[in-house]
């Protein structure tokens, strides 16, 4: 590490007084400007791509974002939208508390403050599904609030340039290296340095201070970098506490039925809340197969197709989906089945589903 400058913050740690001037710089210059939710200080612009961006990649985001605004313009338009429907828009994003969140919140926004978001960190934080950090970023983004971001990945960077030993397991070491982005902040900023050390932030941690392989070599910040400095990079963020997988069988019943207009429906139930795929449409799931097998009559029971398993990933759990296809061919009847309804395979695009279930349905349609 170079002589950089410091200063002592309140914490007691020594922060290098350049980073700041010096992202704002690296931003200006080399960080990404074209993404369609950037150079708008629309708060519901900026909160919706928050909230996509959360646990979803660029790429994918890119996709489904305009297709929301399409459909919801502004708050208004999203507050009086029915579930299903944002459901439907949201389909294979995944994380689905995101989207009931998102609608609870716009409502919330049109009842307690006439349609309008609050200006400050402070207010936003307490509406639904609005967390600290995406607080700070649309009362950065919008209205230049002096307030740092605090992402997964802004923790990452920020624990490897100050080499920042607290567990980020641990809520005291969050708040501590929270307390340490705040004092990272520009002195004095401007709404365009907001912008600009908000948005550099999150390129640096997206682009160059990549959780694995980072490249340090493109750093703007390298030479203040101590976890490059001492070359320690792979200890940092310390996260002591691993969350455990679990694995989990699914055995799901897909029955494919025809209409009288001669269009294939499928059988779906709406998934009960809470519980994974709340909300979402979904083949009548069981834990194991003869549970599957009694919810049928013995006719269809003797007409199962077992189809290849299929397997998924979520947060905590891994699934292995083993579908089974009760084909009708002629007609759509219901008795005999387990609760549900028919969805006209023309009509999957409006309901909200689960992605391995939309690709299984498109497989059969
Ligand atoms: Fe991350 Fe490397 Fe930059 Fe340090 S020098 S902040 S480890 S990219």
């Amino acid at each position: 590490m170079s002589a950089e400058a410091i200063s002592v913050d309140p914490v007691g740690a020594a922060l290098p007084i350049t980073f700041a001037p010096r992202l704002i710089e690296w931003q200006r210059h080399s960080g990404r400007s074209g993404l369609p939710w950037q150079n708008t200080r629309d708060p519901y612009r900026v909160w919706l791509s928050e909230v996509m961006l959360q646990q979803t990649q660029v790429s994918t985001v890119l996709s489904y974002y305009p297709r929301f605004l399409e459909r919801f313009p502004d708050v208004r338009a999203l507050a009086a939208a029915l579930p299903d429907d944002v459901m439907a828009l949201w389909s294979g994003l995944g994380y689905y508390s995101r989207a009931r969140n998102l609608h609870r919140c716009a409502q919330a926004v049109v009842r307690d403050h006439h349609g309008v978001f609050p200006d400050t960190a402070e207010q936003l934080e307490t509406l639904p599904g609005i967390g600290a950090s995406t607080a700070a970023a649309i009362a950065a983004f919008c209205h230049g609030e002096r307030i740092s971001i605090l992402d997964g990945n802004v923790r990452r960077v920020l624990s490897r340039l100050l080499a920042f030993e607290g567990d980020l397991a641990q809520a005291g070491p969050q708040r501590e290296l929270w307390s340490l982005a705040q004092a990272l902040l520009p002195e004095a900023p401007t709404r365009e340095d907001m912008t600009a050390y908000t948005q550099g932030l999150m390129d640096l941690g997206a682009t160059v201070c990549q959780r694995t392989k980072p490249l340090c070599g493109r750093c703007p910040v390298q030479m203040m970098c101590r976890a490059h400095g001492t070359d320690q990079i792979s200890r940092f963020p310390v996260k002591t506490r691993r969350v455990a997988r679990r694995f989990e069988n699914w055995w799901l019943l897909l029955v494919r039925g025809t209409g009288a207009d001669g269009q294939q429906a499928f059988w779906l139930e709406r998934r009960p809340a809470p519980g994974i795929w709340a909300g979402l449409y979904c083949p009548p799931v069981f834990a194991d197969e003869p549970a599957l097998q009694a919810s049928l009559s013995s006719g269809f029971a003797r007409r199962l197709q077992p189809l290849e398993p299929v397997s998924h990933s979520l947060t905590h759990r891994e699934l292995r989906l083993h579908p089974l296809l009760l084909d009708l061919r002629e007609g759509q009847e219901s008795d005999g089945l387990p609760e549900g309804q028919w969805v006209p395979a023309g009509a999957l695009i409006d309901h909200g589903l689960p992605t391995p279930v939309r690709q299984l349905l498109s497989a059969l349609s």
